[in-house]
Formats: structure tokens, sequence, C-alpha cells
């Protein structure tokens, strides 16, 4: 029995002329996403994109798992492809191929779409024929129109395609259609939840972390590298830049005051991060920062951090409260990497007492009694750039 993956397009069906370009990139990224699990043929009608796996033996649930987080889709369906111009063959393989859910469940209904309206049967009597035949395969199972506990579905398009029901997908519009951006990728929970809602609009994420050793060790870049690979299911391959920070954290605690540690690292962050994204001819940037969450993220703090910024700073989590952002980072899989208990250079020398309402002229006048330059310098010129892909 052939199977194929129905992928229904989303949002970017409205997109007018730009829709061709839009369904050419959501393709290329399922072709991208897909490629290394065998040969597949792709096509495209009636706002759904057509997998069908070529080769014997692709494992079609992990196809699914890959597709399922793809942006763009809306919905997506699991079916078997029949030759249209055989009845016969069709009811045959409805039966055979939903035999576990027909056994199971006690009701059922039947939807028939018919885009080909050339098909010498009306959709009523599709649902008739095929209900019948249902019915006489599986005694025990009624036609429950209402509240059917299953929903044969029979598309009858290029060929039939006989599903027991589509899922959501990922939602959103594809990667690679909004522009490129730099996420600043910590291993907390938050900025992995940026980078993601941030892609699902369509944007291409390149990551940034600062690392400071000794003070924070190699499993912890381990740690935010597989925050990547997981994000990089949802965003494609994450263009990857890893920063030593260090001897910029020491000039910070051994020149800057105290309670404007937090802030004055966090410019020099953005500072850097700008650099990185001028060569790499990114325009803007992205933070899991929420308003309020810590002091760090008052208003007054973004915007002695802002103040730093030549470019656009995206905080997609502005507005949500941690438990909505963990919820979101629990359903992408980035959760239990999140929390696994490693330092971050955020938490190096760390003040007692970080000002939560930094005054903007007070943090630029310490700020210029230090020349940070050589050592910007140096630190954008030593960072280590590498493509994570997805695990
Ligand atoms: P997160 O959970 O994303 O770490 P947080 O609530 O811990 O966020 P902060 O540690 O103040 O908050 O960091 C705020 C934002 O600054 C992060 O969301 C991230 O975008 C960026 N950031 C923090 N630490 C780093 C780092 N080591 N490397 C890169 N970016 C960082
Ligand atoms: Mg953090």
């Amino acid at each position: 029995m052939k199977e194929i993956i129905l992928a229904k397009f989303g949002e970017i069906v409205l997109k007018g002329l730009n829709r061709s370009s839009f369904e050419d990139a959501l393709e290329r990224n399922v072709r991208r996403r897909l490629k290394e699990l065998g040969a597949f043929e792709y096509w495209k009608a009636q706002s759904t994109l057509y997998i069908r796996p070529v080769d014997d033996g692709i494992d079609v649930d992990e196809v699914m798992d890959r597709v399922r987080k793809i942006f763009g889709i809306v919905k997506l369906a699991r079916a078997v492809e029949v030759d249209k111009s055989d009845w016969q063959s069709i009811e045959k393989a409805a039966v055979e191929y939903l035999k576990e859910q027909l056994t199971a469940a006690k009701s059922f209904k039947v939807v028939s779409k018919r885009a080909d309206k050339s098909f010498p049967m009306g959709s009523p009597e599709i649902c008739t024929e095929l209900g019948g035949y249902i019915c006489e395969k599986f005694p025990h199972i009624q036609v429950d129109l209402h509240e059917p506990e299953i929903i044969v579905n029979i598309e009858i398009r290029e060929e039939a395609y006989i599903h027991a029901g589509a899922e959501d997908g990922a939602g959103g519009i594809p990667v690679g259609t909004s522009g490129r951006a730099m996420l600043l990728l910590s291993g907390g929970i938050d900025s992995p939840v940026a980078g993601y809602m941030m892609a699902k609009r369509g944007v291409i994420i390149s990551a940034v972390h600062f690392e400071s050793p000794p003070y924070t060790s190699e499993r912890a870049k381990l740690k935010v590298e597989k925050l990547a690979a997981v994000m990089a299911r949802y965003c494609g391959a994450i263009n990857f830049h890893c920063v030593n920070f260090s001897a910029i954290q020491e000039a910070i605690r051994d020149n800057m005051p105290q309670e404007l540690f937090t802030i004055i690292m966090r410019r020099l962050m953005m500072e850097i991060a700008q650099r990185i994204c001028e060569k790499e001819k990114i325009s803007c940037l992205v933070t899991g920062e929420s308003l309020g969450q810590v002091a760090s993220q008052t208003m007054a703090a973004m915007v002695c951090t802002d103040n730093a910024c030549r470019m656009p700073v995206f905080r997609p989590l502005i507005g949500m409260d941690k438990s909505e952002i963990v919820a979101v980072s629990r359903r992408i899989e980035t959760f239990d990497i999140s929390i696994e208990p490693f330092e971050d250079c955020c938490t190096v020398f760390t003040p007692k007492h970080p000002k939560t309402r930094p005054v903007l002229e007070d943090v630029v006048k310490a700020q210029e009694k230090f020349d940070f330059e050589p050592m910007i310098e140096e630190a954008v010129n030593s960072c280590r750039s590498y493509m994570i892909n997805a695990k």
C-alpha cells in the first residue's frame, strides 16, 4: 500500500502574488528536512504539498514527526494513495489501511472531498458507497454523523487519498520568507523559545552564545549546542557563533560599579552581537527577555540595553508570563535541556544588588571610563562559527 503525506499550506495562501515564493520556500524546507530519510517525490496542488516516499522502507513515523515541525503547514495527514479509476480498489484500500482504527471504534462516518470534478460519483454517493462497504466489513460499527469516533476522509484529487483525519501542523509561515536575525542564545529556558517564535514568523535564525571559561564549563556550551540542535528541527540549521566573554567580564568586574555589572555586560553582549551581524549581513537581534522578569529586564534596564543597539531588537516573549514560556518550551522539547544545571556567563560575578532602575547617563558615563574596544574586537575576531543541524 502506498502511503503519502498531505501537508496543507496555512496563512501563505493569503499572500497573493508572493504565494508561489512562499510555497517554494516551504517545499525547500521540507526537502531539506527529509533528504536524509530517503527519496521522495514532491508536488503542489490545491494549497497542498504532496510528499510521496519513493524508496521502500522509509520510516513514515519519522517523516511525520519532522514535517509536523515545519512552519507554514497548518494541517497534515498521512494517507493511502489509490488509483482513482477503480472504485473497488479504493474501497478495499480504505478498509485495509484503516483496519486497526475501524476495528477499535464503535462509530464512524465518511467525509468526502471531491476536488476532481470529473470524478463520476458525487460526494454523497461516495460517502454512502464507502460507508456501506465499511459496515459490511466491520459489522460491529455504526454510522454516526454527529459524534463519530473515527472519520474516514476520502479526497478525490489526482488520485484518491484516504486517511483518518488531518492533525494540526506547526502553523506560522515558512522559514526563509522573513529575513534573518541573530538570536542571543543562553542555556536558559527563554531564549530558545524566543528563537522558535521568530522562526515561526519566517525568520532564519543565527545564534550567538557568550561563554566565560573557566567560569563556565565546556558542558555548559555543549548544552547550548544541544538546545540549538532541537531548535533547528523547527528553524532549520542554525549558524552558531560562540564568543569568549571571559576577559570582558573580568574587566567589568574590575572596573565598573558593582550595581551596573549586569547592565553593562548586556550592553557589551549587544555590541558584540551586532558586529557579528554586520559581518554576516544580518540586521536585527532577538533576545528572550520578558518585561519585569529579572532586574535586567525592567523597562529602565531595557532602555539602557537598547541604547547600545544600532539595530532593532526583537523580544517576542516581552508580554509572556514565565509559565506561558515554560509551556512552549516543553512543547518544543527544549525545556528538559534548559533546566540541566550548568552555569551561564550571566550568573558569573552577578552583583548582590543590581540596579533595577539604571539611569542611562550613569551607565554610559561608567562604561566610558574604561576602554573596552580592544577586548570587543578580540572577542569578535576570535569568535568560532559553525552550523548546527537538527538532531
Ligand atoms: P534565558 O532563559 O533565555 O537565559 P533569562 O531569563 O535567564 O533568559 P537573562 O539571563 O537575563 O534572562 O538573559 C536575558 C537574555 O539575554 C536571554 O534571553 C538571551 O537572549 C540573552 N543572554 C543571556 N545570557 C546569554 C549568553 N550567555 N549568551 C547569549 N545570550 C545570552
Ligand atoms: Mg539566562
